[in-house]
């Protein structure tokens, strides 16, 4: 198994993992790593098949638990909405999600003027509001044709 340390891609690893009091194992680095490659999304399950070509003798049971320690930490991300089984996301920067209702894809994209939309006086009074996302539905160009 070969793995860099250096890497800058785990600066944030490291960091949320210190903050934390939370070990740097290799198979943390492996499941952390596998995720931030992924650009759709996985769940669970998904992830597992991929980390488990790496660690073969790996559990889902232990790639489930890390998820969620990482979604704890502020490592990585749940994508809401999609029901179970929960999604991951390894980009915690701010960006918004389009979503295809035929394969279940979700891609990244950022408009800036959706940081922008207004939040209704009313729910400002009653709530904090922290975070404003975007979904978009519809379908992806590669399902375009079964609408
Ligand atoms: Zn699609
Ligand atoms: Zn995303």
């Amino acid at each position: 198994m070969k793995l860099n340390l250096r890497d800058d891609s785990l600066d944030l690893f490291r960091k949320k993992c210190k903050e934390n009091k939370l070990k740097i194992t290799p198979q943390r680095i492996v499941i952390y790593r596998e995720l931030l490659n992924s650009k759709d999304h996985p769940n669970a399950e998904v992830l597992y098949r991929r980390v488990k070509k790496i660690i073969p003798d790996i559990s889902l049971d232990t790639v489930n638990r890390t998820l969620l320690t990482f979604s704890k930490i502020g490592l990585v991300k749940n994508v809401e909405g999609y029901g179970e089984p929960r999604r991951y996301d390894p980009d915690v920067k701010k960006h918004h999600h389009f979503r295809c209702l035929n394969c279940n894809s979700i891609i990244d994209f950022y408009h800036k003027p959706y940081d922008d939309i207004m939040v209704p006086g009313d729910i400002e009074k009653r709530f904090t509001v922290t975070n404003k996302k975007v979904l978009l539905e519809g379908y992806c160009d590669k399902c375009g044709q079964t609408k």
